[in-house]
């Protein structure tokens, strides 16, 4: 059977009156990748968990279905949302689909070149505001109102939604994993995984990570100029700040910083041993998961890559790269290869 996107899967198992029409781009039913360089590294058996596979690029969707379905059909006329690129990316492209407007406003500076793009294309109505993320959030909570749905994470639906990574996860492995590592930033996502799993009565250790730049869970205090290269994850006032931390205790897990050059070696990792591409802030699951193997129980480990690495071309292409063209001559080819 093709695979009917996420509410028509598991709609008996989601808050959602029967009936709903679903708005959706087929997300979900993303694969999970064996990970032989790094089941060799940590010494257990490493699965990704590759959300860069969704309809548009990150594991937005799989709240956005569910978020924007819901307000459609509770008559809404536009989606709102803050965000550091990828919530306007999927909410853009669902509002399209849905036919409503969508307003996206987006802290100064620093969002990733291929999330714009989306947001620009799917048309939404964008607003940049001279503040950071956590300003934006604010902003967007006091547009909310009957007739437009504020979709950021905030927004039940989308942990409802979020939570089904959880489940495929559990059918693909045909139980929970040991540790679950992830990015963690405005923390509805870890919120979704360990909801995900504990309606499936299952209770894997979740490992979460947050920049050094960005980590007020770890430090236990809020940040007011958050700063990293994982722009996803650049977020001071986490707004599931509660229910992250709730999923380390119960789980028995960890919310831990990884360094922006940790997380850049599990970047070029990731892409170059293990051929997947995804965004920085993805790959810190993978550096945490990395600088923290010592502690790991025995059993596999699956990691969340978040989005995809064409988000942020300016990360992938930095100056390192330089390609002069020479001869249209195998010779000289060749002679460029150093063969
Ligand atoms: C949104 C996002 C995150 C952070 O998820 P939270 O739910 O805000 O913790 C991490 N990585 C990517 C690629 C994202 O888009």
């Amino acid at each position: 059977m093709t695979w009917p996107g996420l509410i028509e899967t598991y709609r008996d198992r989601l808050d959602i009156e029967p009936g709903t029409t679903a708005i959706t781009l087929l997300e979900g039913n993303t694969p999970l990748v064996p990970a032989p360089t790094l089941s060799a590294l940590v010494e257990r058996q490493v699965f990704l968990k590759v959300e860069g596979a969704n309809p548009t690029g990150s594991f937005k969707d799989r709240g956005m279905t569910l978020a924007v379905s819901k307000a459609v059909a509770g008559g809404a006329r536009a989606v709102v949302c803050a965000s550091t690129g990828n919530t306007s990316a999927s909410a853009a492209a669902y509002a399209a689909r849905a036919g409503i407007e969508a307003v996206v406003i987006l802290p100064a500076g620093n969002v990733a070149l291929g999330k714009l793009a989306q947001a620009v294309r799917h048309g939404a109505k964008i607003v940049q505001v001279a503040g950071n993320f956590d300003d934006a959030l604010r902003v967007v909570r006091d547009m909310a109102d009957d007739r437009v749905a504020l979709v950021n994470s905030v927004n039940p639906d989308r942990i409802e939604g979020q939570q089904t990574i959880a489940w495929e996860v559990m059918e693909a492995l045909g139980g929970a994993p040991a540790v679950h590592c992830l990015p963690v930033g405005n923390a509805g996502n870890i919120t979704a995984h360990w909801k995900g799993y504990q309606a499936a009565d299952a209770a894997p250790v979740i490992w979460g990570f947050q920049a050094a730049g960005a980590a007020p869970i770890v430090h236990g205090e809020p940040i007011d100029d958050p700063e990293t290269i994982a722009t996803a994850i650049r977020i001071g006032h986490p707004a599931s700040w509660e229910a992250a931390v709730a999923a380390r205790d119960e789980s028995g897990g960890m919310i831990e910083a990884v360094t922006d050059d940790e997380i850049l070696a599990a970047y070029d990792l990731l892409a170059s041993s293990e051929g997947v591409f995804c965004e920085p802030a993805s790959a810190a699951s993978v550096a945490g998961l990395i600088s923290r193997r010592a502690e790991l129980p025995t059993g596999s480990v699956v990691c969340t890559l978040t989005g995809h690495g064409l988000k942020d071309p300016a990360t992938a292409v930095d100056e390192s790269v330089e390609i002069e063209p020479v001869a249209p001559e195998v010779d000289a080819v060749r002679a460029s290869l150093g063969w």
